[in-house]
């Protein structure tokens, strides 16, 4: 069998063992889930972590020091900001057309509405610009904080470039650390379907299925959204002539693990192994513009900050006003570009959107309870927005 039809089966199942234990055995629930499935799927996001910073770092070296150079890297970014903005816009205005047409928000009960996890203030985005700048290249890399990695490596990798001979000796072992991390990563993904079933598994055991009659609406609404904006990148390739069935297979494998661990990160590795062996994407492009995308290009998020802050306005009655519209579009933008690729980022980043549009921060825990249930989706989005980006400009460069 494939590996993706592997991740794929181990999805299924363990939304069906999940479900299956859920009900049959609901007293050993908690148990069940804290001893096996969820060490089991915790173990897996983290060994897959654990590849992350060496193949984004020496990729991104090789590509740097390869024959195209590095004044590609200022053209790539220059391409892809304006395009990671437009697109974020667009999926952000997707969430709060949905949210107005179908008002998720009007007529909820609060009753047997769960407790939300307390959630933390998010930075401001001066500060955020700040921190992404490195102060120590081993920091950067211990802490696997992928901006500061990304401008690491292109500031050893131009200087390599600079100091011509004198850098081969480092460019061996940085060609050697990526061959090793890549091989490490074929190992790894061995493990993924029982990674992914135990995360599935893990997810429908504690919750069940009863909480989406809760919130049945903004769930609907939240996955539409998601769909329309998916649809909307199928076209966007197919346009641009990026071929969007043969995309969509390529990146099948990584789509579904960002779905099955709900992290962006976790599932870079796999986006740049697919990019090369399987879509056919350029090394400079998919080394640079796969992480970049990685660390700031977050449809997903986009569209839960707008249709969130939209759904807790109707929720609360407070009237949509064209200032609270711009409010929330400019502060979830933003907040879009800033959230961490980690499972529950967006919602922590509910509290920027909320104060920005003044709406009450009660909200967040009205659907904190849902989501993990939609996380996987909009990560899914997430990485389907950063690679779909980067296929686009591999074409453009082949023109
Ligand atoms: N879990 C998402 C990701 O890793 C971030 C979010 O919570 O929106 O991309």
């Amino acid at each position: 069998m494939k590996l993706s039809t592997k991740i794929l089966a181990g999805l299924i199942l363990g939304i069906v063992a999940g479900a299956l234990l859920h009900a049959l055995a609901p007293g050993q629930v908690g148990t069940i889930d804290r001893y096996i499935l969820s060490p089991i799927g915790q173990a897996f996001i983290r060994i897959i972590q654990f590849i992350v910073v060496p193949v984004v770092f020496t990729s991104l070296i090789i590509g740097l020091t390869s024959l195209q150079g590095t004044g590609k890297i200022g053209s790539y970014t220059i391409k892809l900001l304006p395009l990671y903005i437009v697109t974020s816009s667009v999926a952000l205005a997707v969430g709060m057309i949905t949210a107005a047409i179908l008002q998720p928000g009007s007529g909820v009960s609060l009753s047997n509405m769960g407790e939300g996890p307390k959630t933390q203030k998010g930075q401001s985005l001066v500060e955020w610009l700040v921190s992404i700048v490195p102060t120590n290249p081993f920091e950067a890399l211990s802490t696997a904080n992928l901006l500061q990695v990304i401008i690491s490596a292109v500031l050893i990798g131009v200087a390599m470039n600079l100091v011509k001979d004198k850098a081969k000796p480092f460019l061996s072992l940085v060609e050697s650390i990526y061959a090793i991390a890549d091989r490490i990563l074929q190992l790894i993904l061995k493990a993924a379907p029982i990674g992914v079933f135990a995360l599935m598994a893990s997810v429908i055991a504690s919750q069940g299925f009863g909480i989406l009659n809760k919130l049945l609406l903004y769930i609907v609404g939240l996955l539409l959204a998601i769909a329309v904006m998916t649809a909307i990148y199928y076209v966007f390739l197919l346009i641009v002539g990026a071929k969007p069935n043969h995309f969509f297979k390529s990146f099948f494998p990584s789509f579904s693990l960002a779905f099955g661990t709900a992290s962006s990160n976790a599932a870079l590795p796999v986006s740049m192994d697919n990019a090369k062996s399987r879509y056919g994407m350029n090394h400079g492009v998919a080394s640079f513009a796969l992480p970049f995308g990685t660390a700031v290009k977050r449809d997903g998020a986009a569209i839960l900050q707008g249709f969130n802050a939209l759904f807790i306005a109707q929720f609360f009655d407070v009237p949509i006003t064209a200032s609270l519209i711009t409010a929330v579009f400019i502060s979830a933008l933003l907040v879009s570009f800033s959230t961490a690729g980690v499972p529950g980022a967006g919602i922590i980043m509910m509290t920027t959107v909320l104060s920005a549009a003044g709406l009450p921060l009660e909200g967040i825990a009205i659907v904190a309870g849902v989501d993990r249930l939609t996380d996987g989706f909009r990560t899914a989005l997430n990485v389907i927005g950063s690679t779909a980006n980067a296929a686009v400009i591999n074409r453009w460069e082949k023109e």
